[in-house]
């Protein structure tokens, strides 16, 4: 079954060899996903969920999409876009109090026209704060379509299922044997989409998850709930519980310092990245996963390894002009 679709992103986005960087690190094939280059505003991966979350919310006749995230959150910046595009008003809860001088991903949502609410709120309970908005905007005739943190939900995920083929056709052509995919994992619905595209095209390519910010119990487990989640969606063949592999970024996952913490290892790979291939790396997601591909490397993978770059472009330029903590 075919769901909606609203395009937003200029697909497929390019696969890239990176011979410079395998030169240097004496390394087998390297291979880069530009999601960064996705055309969409600063979206990166996040355009990819849009298309089916906005596609989902036409269908539905909404009229007002509302969502939730920290104030670095390039979800809810690419989200208000999508909706001003789409013709939706937008209105984003942000957790935590105003912010004396807000970041350029919130200032971002504001001058794409939503509204921004802070909520004084604690991340974690966000979700439950888009549906008591969605609520009342329903008690006064509007018709909001509702998004948790991060787009993460089935429909979401399509997006990633998606790129699971158009990621396979590349490969295929290039003639890349059954690469590792290397993927920085947040909310992990990008993960779960991939892992439920991937099942339902018999793909032989392995998902690496590289977690950010939630346990890797967790975000195993809630990595699998969404992708069979989503393959239910399409009804095609659930993801093996085998099939999610995901690990702690080299230097300490969550730790050491929590969730975009930026060390001196982080800076010192975003510096190489830069000087190596013109690759811009965000603190939070790509300079992590850049580092799980070089640790990879370092204990002798010699498969190809494609890295998927999810964009992050504000938290890029950040990384290289604000100080680093230890180690
Ligand atoms: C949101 C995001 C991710 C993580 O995607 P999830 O689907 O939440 O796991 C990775 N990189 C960037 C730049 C992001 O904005």
């Amino acid at each position: 079954m075919t769901r909606p679709r609203r395009a937003l992103a200029l697909l497929p986005t390019p696969l890239q060899r990176l011979p410079a960087l395998e030169a240097l690190l004496g390394s087998g094939p390297l291979y880069l996903k530009r999601d960064d280059l996705i055309g969409f505003g600063v979206a990166g991966n996040k355009a990819r969920a849009l298309e089916f979350l906005l596609g989902d919310a036409l269908a539905g006749r909404a009229d007002v999409l509302v969502t939730a995230g920290s104030p670095g959150s390039n979800f809810v910046a690419a989200a208000a876009l999508a909706a001003r595009v789409c013709g939706l008003d937008c209105d984003v809860l942000v957790s935590g109090p105003h912010p004396a001088r807000p970041p350029v991903t919130l200032r971002l949502a504001e001058q794409a026209g939503a509204r921004m609410r802070y909520t004084g709120a604690d991340r974690e309970e966000l979700d439950e704060l888009v549906d008591k908005h969605a609520a009342r905007l329903r008690e006064q005739g509007r018709t909001p379509y509702g998004i948790p943190r991060g787009g993460t939900t089935p429909v979401g995920a399509l997006g990633f299922a998606h790129a699971a083929a158009e990621l396979t056709a590349q490969v295929t052509s290039a003639g890349i044997d059954d690469p590792v995919v290397v993927l920085p994992t947040g909310s992990g619905a990008s993960l779960a989409g991939l892992l439920a595209g991937r099942a339902a095209i018999g793909a032989t390519w392995r998902p690496y998850g590289v977690s950010v910010s939630r346990p890797l119990p967790q975000i195993r487990a809630e990595v699998l709930g969404l992708a069979r989640r989503c393959a239910q969606l399409t009804a095609s063949p659930a993801p093996a519980e085998g099939d999610v592999h995901i690990v702690d970024p080299p230097f300490g996952g969550a730790a050491p310092g929590g969730f975009g913490h930026i060390t001196h290892r982080d800076r010192r790979d975003a510096l190489l990245a830069l000087r190596c291939e013109g690759l811009l790396l965000d603190s939070t997601y790509g300079v992590k996963a850049f580092g799980a591909v070089l640790a990879l490397v370092g204990a002798g993978e010699r498969a190809p390894i494609v890295l998927w770059h999810t964009g992050g472009m504000p938290g890029a330029l950040s990384l290289l002009t604000s100080p680093a903590g230890p180690p």
